[in-house]
This record gives C-alpha cells, structure tokens and sequence, in this order.
C-alpha cells in the first residue's frame, strides 16, 4: 500500500502532494489512519520559515487523532488502557526525549531535551510518515498515544487541537487559584482554551481580550466573563474597564496567547502587583518590547514565567478535565472548515488570515 501525504517542501513554496511507501510496522510500533489533523499557528509559521532546525521536506501536522490500522506489540495506551485495532486515539507529537540529559533528569524539563522530536515539525518526511497531512501516520514505538475514553471523540479533541493542550499548559503554568481573575490575552486557539480552563480551575472572572468578535463570542460558549475586542478599543480603555471590574488592582493572573509584543507591554501594566504572567503566544521571534525592571518586575512583585510546549502529563490531564466538563468546552465547535490534502494550501492560507479560527485536515475524507 501507499500514503497520500501533503507535504511542504520549503519555506514560501506551495504545498506538493506526495506519495510514500508504508513503512515496516517494527515492534512496539502502531499504525494510524488518520482521522483529522490540524493546522495550527505553527504551520503557518513553519510555511513562513519562521522557526529554525526544520528539516524541510516535512508532512505538517502535528497535533491528530486517528484510528489504529496494525500494531505490533502495543496491547496498551500510554497509560494501561486496553488498545486495540479500531480504537481512537490522539497521540503526543513531542517524541524522543532522552530520560539521560541534565535538562530531562535534573531539571525535569523534557520540552528542553535536545534530542526531542516532534511529529508534523522535526521529522523530514524521509523519516517516514511522521505527520498528521497524511492519510496514515507511523507511531515510532514510544510514541505516547492515548485512546480517547470519557466520551470524547475526535471532533472534541481536534476542536481543541494543539491549543487545547497549551492552554491547559498555561493555566497549570499559572497556578490559578480558586477565585483568582484570569486575563487571557489573545482568542486564537491557545487563548480560547486557557480561558476555557481558567474557568473550570475556578477563577472567579474570566476576561478576554481578543479578535475579531467571531472568537470572543466562542470565548463567552466557553465561560468568559467579559471581552474586549482588540481592534475596537485601545489599551487605556481597556486598562480602565479592567481595573474597574478587579477592584482597581488588576487581575490576579494574566495568561499572553496573542503572539504580539504590544501584548506583553499591556500584560505586564494590567497584571496586580504581586500577580502571575504567563506568556504562551511568543513560539517565535515577533520582536522586543521595553520594560523597566524597577517598575515592572522588583517593585511590582510579579512572577513572570514562560510556557513552552506541552509535555504528557498535560495531555493526559487535559483529556480528563475534557471528558469530566464535556458540556462546558465545546471545542468541537471550534472547528471552522475541513480540508483535504489537496486543500491543505488553502487551510494555511485561511488561518494565516484568521478566516478560520480552527482548520482542520480530513486526509481520508
Ligand atoms: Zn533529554
Ligand atoms: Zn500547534
């Protein structure tokens, strides 16, 4: 048999249609057939050629669920569920950590594990189909897949996609605690989920400020509060209405998710002292901002963090609180239009323009 896969060549160049040689299944390996992928924010910008190492010709897509074809060896998840040919799963696409380097056992920070691999961003597509733009996708044995249980499908996850999981990420980054009020800047997929998780970790108010007013209104489907549309209003409007709903202090947390450095400048003023930020939206060099360390930092008491990527334990965690809040995150409701491989250059295109809030790849129709 063969694999249909939609494969980027190089950075500015149009997408090429190609076709690959089923790979061996080795022992411990599984095969997918794909059910979804993403386009996320970062398949524009790997499009773009914005991030470094990319080993291009690559097939995107690294977040997907698919159903398993052939396994050889596996009988169980990642975590002990039983797992069979036919089951849904959802798989983390961050592979390869070592369990050996400093950053893996002593720091215990394996998203800063040299030898990480990630599927649909640093296999080249010589490696094998290691990307969800595929009709089929290999889980090299170690993948972590997990099937998806609690009643959620694939619609569910893909909905929420790679945001969903660095949304959860940001919000444990964050330490919400019951009561706090969450700012979430940006409504992209990321912000959407950290706003949507604030809620169900017991924030008291959720505030959003985003765009255009087609995302903040899923915002709201999603527990925010109040919203603030980026393009009608301007940071001191906002400052002032922020600071009337929080007691004049600000919020106890702000989450960035918006990618733009304006955004961290108006963060740091908004955020109450002694406060949390966390920035989530900054996957790739947008630019610099001033800040004074004095007034912004030391005498302003806060903790400022960095979240980047997502690790297992997010995914498996973030599952969980999905199938438990079904009915509080309608992700799937999210998902704006599905493509075939053959469309996948108009999806980039799409989400590059913010037509799209959520693209989806449907490689098997
Ligand atoms: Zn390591
Ligand atoms: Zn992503």
């Amino acid at each position: 048999m063969s694999i249909r896969a939609c494969v980027m060549t190089a950075p500015n160049e149009p997408l090429e249609l190609w076709t690959l040689d089923d790979p061996v299944v080795e022992e411990g390996g599984v095969m997918l057939e794909t059910i979804a992928s993403e386009v996320c924010g970062t398949d524009v910008h790997l499009h773009h050629g914005r991030l470094a190492g990319v080993p291009y010709p690559i097939i995107p897509g690294h977040v997907s669920v698919g159903r398993v074809t052939e396994s050889r060896g596996v009988t169980v998840d990642a975590l002990g569920e039983p797992l069979a040919v036919g089951d849904v799963v959802t798989f983390l696409d961050v592979h390869e950590v070592c369990n050996a380097c400093y950053h893996c056992i002593v720091a215990h920070q394996p998203n800063r594990c040299p030898s990480r691999k990630v599927y649909g961003i640093t296999y080249s597509v010589h490696d094998g189909p290691l990307g969800g733009w595929a009709e089929r996708i290999y889980m090299k044995p170690g993948v972590r897949i997990l099937k998806l249980t609690g009643g959620l499908d694939a619609d569910d996850v893909i909905g929420g996609g790679c945001g969903l999981f660095t949304g959860f990420a940001a919000v444990d980054r964050a330490q919400v605690r019951l009561g706090d009020v969450v700012l979430v800047q940006g409504a992209g997929p990321v912000g959407l989920a950290a706003a949507a998780f604030a809620g169900i970790a017991g924030a008291s108010q959720v505030l959003l400020i985003g765009a255009p007013d087609a995302r903040l209104d899923l915002g709201v489907r999603l527990g925010v509060d109040a919203t603030w549309n980026l393009d009608g209003t301007d940071a001191r409007e906002r400052a002032e209405a922020i600071r009337s709903l929080t007691g004049g202090r600000g919020p106890d947390v702000v989450i960035e998710a918006a990618g733009s450095p304006a955004a961290i400048r108006e963060g740091l003023d908004l955020v109450r002292d002694g406060g949390r930020y966390v920035v989530a939206g900054h996957y790739t060099d947008a630019g610099e901002i001033p800040m004074n360390p004095h007034t912004d930092l030391n005498r302003k008491h806060i903790d400022l963090r960095g979240q980047w990527g997502t690790d297992f334990h997010h995914l498996a965690r973030a599952l969980r609180v999905f199938a438990r809040h079904r009915d509080r995150l309608p992700f799937r409701d999210v998902i704006g239009a599905r493509y075939s491989l053959e469309q996948a250059g108009q999806a980039l295109d799409d989400v590059a323009a913010l037509r799209v809030t959520k693209a989806i790849i449907t490689p098997n129709g």
